[in-house]
Parts: structure tokens; sequence; C-alpha cells
């Protein structure tokens, strides 16, 4: 990293070094890369699992059926997409949306780790069990780590369902909500420190 350059300017070489990455299988079935969209500068940062389809297509992460969910998720704890940063651990679609397996997630995790280093977030959202596992805790089970704060190296850090998965399982719907009012009071409480 070079001093000077804005975040975005970081961020954009990055996306630039890895947009030919050829570091895992996934490479094989991708239309592009996808990297990551939203505000470098805000403090609040979430973590998908991989590209679906659309994603896949239009570039961006969470835009298919699950991305409005999400959307619609910030948008009750009155934030917009442009308001936060929204990544996955792989960046490339696994086929048939499987989960990405451990070399996977193992291959495509230096992109995450300089996204976080450029951005620096104070809160990080893992969103379902696969970036709760690759990023919280290996051995997590999301129905029961959900909506527990973990403090590394001052940074909060939440696991809480993934959208795909409320679409599938709307009663927990219930609990998705009690996460994201802390993740409210969390972002509310850092204008306050
Ligand atoms: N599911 C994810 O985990 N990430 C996306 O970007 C879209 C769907």
């Amino acid at each position: 990293m070079q001093e000077g350059r804005s975040k975005e300017e970081q961020l954009q070489a990055v996306a630039r070094y890895y947009q030919h990455c050829e570091r895992c299988p996934l490479h094989r079935g991708r239309t592009q890369v996808v990297f990551g969209v939203g505000n470098p500068h805000s403090p609040l940062m979430f973590v998908g699992e991989g590209p679906g389809e659309q994603e896949d297509l239009q570039g961006k992460p969470f835009v298919g059926r699950a991305g409005q969910l999400l959307t619609k998720m910030l948008a009750a704890i009155r934030l917009r997409r442009e308001d936060v940063y929204i990544t996955n651990i792989v960046k490339c679609r696994p086929p048939n949306n499987r989960t990405p397996t451990d070399e996977e997630m193992a291959a495509c995790i230096p992109i995450l780790r300089q996204q976080f280093a450029i951005i620096r977030p104070r809160i990080l959202v893992t969103l379902g069990a696969a970036a709760t596992r690759a990023i919280i805790d290996p051995k997590a089970r999301i129905t029961q780590i959900r909506g527990q704060w973990v403090e590394r190296g001052g940074v909060k850090m939440i696991a809480t369902y993934h959208p795909a998965y409320l679409l599938r399982n709307p009663a927990k719907k219930v609990e998705a909500w009690e996460d994201l009012q802390a993740i409210r009071a969390a972002y509310d409480a850092l204008h306050h420190s």
C-alpha cells in the first residue's frame, strides 16, 4: 500500500491485480471477478459467501434475490447500500451456487484481507455460516453464534443469517431483526465514542 492514494484508488488497484485471478478452480466458471461495492469510508462492512448468478453477470455483490433482501434489511436500520461496504469471501461464482470449499476460501481470503486493510471497518458483519466460519470461528454454528459480538483488534464482529437463508426460512427474520438492531446500535455508538 502506498501513502497518499485514496481508499478508492487502493481498492481499484487490488481489484485490477486480481481481475484475471486463477488461484482456484472457480475462475473456470466465472463471467467476472465480483470484488465489492459500497463506501470504503464506512465503518460498517458486510461479508457474504460468494457471488450467485446475477452477481456474476453484473459484477456486483448482492444484487439478486438475496441481495434485494439485504438491501431491505439495511433499509430497516436506516442504511443505504452506499452507506456500507459489501463483499464476499470468494469473489468468483461457485458452480450452481454451491458452498465454496475450504481451499477456494483459503485461496481468496488474501483479497478480503487487503480490502479489510484498506477500508479498516470498525464493525464487520458476517452473513451466513461460510463467512462466519472463515472470519470468526471455523467451528461456529450460525444458530448459536449469531447475534454475539466478538471483538478482535479493535474491530467488533457479529454474525447473522444469510439473506438467502432468510428467504427460505422467513420465521428466522425475527432473530435477524434483533441482530440488525444490535448492529445499528453499535454503529450509532461509534459516533459517540
Ligand atoms: N449470496 C452471497 O453470499 N453473496 C452474494 O453476493 C449474493 C448472494
